[in-house]
């Protein structure tokens, strides 16, 4: 039989849930909040004509449900593969790198890069293959390595790391940058769990950790095309509609009422709202549940992302740059990495750059951050003295991921939930990949599964 599904939220998770349960005949309902789709990678145009981002995208060679629906958009030419190298800016602009080119495949690819760097010492690099031996077990058999890494949620990456025998230069210089751009917090304070999965799988899968930028801006090159693959199967996204209730007085879903007045009535509901959002509109009556109850645990921490226009050429690489000397521990410049959308004739180089963490910035005023962000580029990069800024932007987001701290992991919640009729997508819900576009793609496909396979489904 065919079933109307309400979602709430058109982010990545919600659009993922809606594609698989319209291929699968079902009838969708997405409702989201903001004037436009796309969650965290939305993207928009200023009155200058500029695309703004919710932040700085990069997507793993390992998303590998986040490319099967790419390829189902028919849009993997959007996307530009990089050369397979981690680059880091250090004071001064010295470049080094994690260089995974030219070696065969996994795990030599990446022995290679990690003997070869020159971001750390050769003490520290001996100390690091020690720490890192674990991950051995992974190449025998991944899903027992996954299993274990799984059980590693109550340390942080720092500690995890000092007992297996790394050294303080190779976080400081190597993994704190890495974990700033991962969950937007250090390793002092991400979960071991966290970076030792993206390890586990940048170790075992040779692609796993290159990485490809979208042409363009998302709202353009990724939104548009999934928005029109939605709707030609009859699907209906309503924009600026949010769900102010989920109205319950059991535990069924009886329908949800929009801050408009409006009531939706559907056979099924799904939540694709981040952790935050779920927060907010989750019936009080309803955290009787332990999985319920347990996601008010789930923190969000901020991030700000800055704009650098320049009117010349500053950088010359057309990756993604990691840095431990700046407030901001990743940055891009999106007019080579992006040029659709983001190379101007007769400008020069937009810096796209992610303060973390995000949390003193949230309270400075945007020019100010911009100011900031613009002395630190010029300390980092010396080739930016002969240049001027010629606009900047800031996009500040108070709840972004959710706190990938020790201890979170069983906060989770799995896309099933005790409520027959109601069901779970985002980043934050129960699946492998960290809180990232691969993993609220998953969610996605999870929760539509789920869905399938449940009485309402069946009636
Ligand atoms: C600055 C930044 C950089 C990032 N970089 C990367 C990266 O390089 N690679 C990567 O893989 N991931 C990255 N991420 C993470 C990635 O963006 C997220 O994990 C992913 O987009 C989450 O998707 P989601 O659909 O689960 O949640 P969201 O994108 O948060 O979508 C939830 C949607 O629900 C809507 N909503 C909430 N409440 C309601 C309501 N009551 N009614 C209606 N609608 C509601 C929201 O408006 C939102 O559109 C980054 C995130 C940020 C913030």
């Amino acid at each position: 039989m065919r079933v109307q599904v309400a979602v709430i939220g058109a982010g990545l998770a919600g659009m993922s849930t809606a594609v698989q349960l319209l291929e699968a005949g079902h009838q969708v309902t997405l409702l989201e909040e903001r004037p436009f789709v796309g969650g965290k990678v939305a993207s928009w145009q200023n009155a200058q004509g500029d695309h703004l981002e919710m932040g700085l995208h990069v997507f793993f060679g390992c998303y590998e449900n986040f490319f099967a629906l790419i390829e189902k958009l028919g849009i993997r030419d959007h996307f530009l593969p990089k050369a397979h190298t981690h680059v880091f800016i250090n004071q001064g602009g010295e470049q080094t790198s994690l260089d995974f080119r030219n070696f065969g495949g996994a795990p030599f690819h990446g022995l290679k890069a990690f003997v070869t760097t020159g971001q750390i010492s050769t003490v520290d690099k001996l100390r690091n293959g020690l720490a890192l031996v674990p991950l051995v077990k992974g190449l025998l058999n991944y899903d027992a390595a996954l299993a274990d890494i799984r059980a590693q949620d109550d340390v942080t990456f720092a500690d995890w790391f000092r007992r297996h025998g790394g050294s303080q230069g190779s976080l400081t210089r190597l993994w704190n940058p890495i974990a700033y751009a991962l969950g937007f917090i250090d390793t002092e304070h991400i979960s071991a769990r966290c970076m030792l999965t993206i390890f586990q799988i940048f170790a075992v899968k040779t692609d796993a950790s290159k990485l490809n930028f979208l042409d363009g801006a998302p709202a353009t090159r990724l939104h548009q095309p999934l928005v029109d693959y939605i709707t030609d199967r009859g699907g209906v996204i309503k924009t600026s509609a949010s769900v102010r209730e989920i109205v319950s007085t059991g535990d069924r879903v009886e329908g949800l009422l929009l801050k408009s007045g409006e009531q939706i009535q559907a056979d099924a509901y799904v939540s694709a709202a981040a952790a935050d959002g779920i927060q907010r509109i989750l019936p009080a009556h309803w955290r009787k549940h332990g999985i319920f109850d347990r996601i008010f645990q789930l923190k969000s921490v901020p991030v700000a992302t800055v704009q650098l226009r320049f009117d010349g050429w500053v950088s010359d690489v057309d990756n993604l740059m990691y840095t431990a000397d700046a407030d901001f521990s990743c940055f891009a410049d999106l007019a080579l990495t992006s040029p659709k959308d983001y190379y101007v004739k007769g400008e020069g180089s937009l810096l796209q750059l992610v303060l973390t963490p995000g949390d003193p910035f949230m309270p400075m005023a945007n020019d100010k951050v911009a100011e900031h962000t613009l002395a630190q580029v010029r300390r980092l990069l010396p080739s930016t003295h002969k240049h001027s800024l010629l606009r900047w932007n800031v996009v500040k987001l108070a709840r972004s991921l959710y706190l990938e701290a020790p201890g979170m992991e069983r906060n989770r919640p799995s896309q099933t939930t005790p409520i027959p009729n109601f069901f779970l997508a985002g980043s934050y819900t129960a699946q492998d990949y960290i809180d990232s576009m691969e993993g609220a793609v998953l969610s996605g496909k999870l929760c539509a599964q789920a869905v399938l396979a449940s009485p309402v489904a069946h009636r």
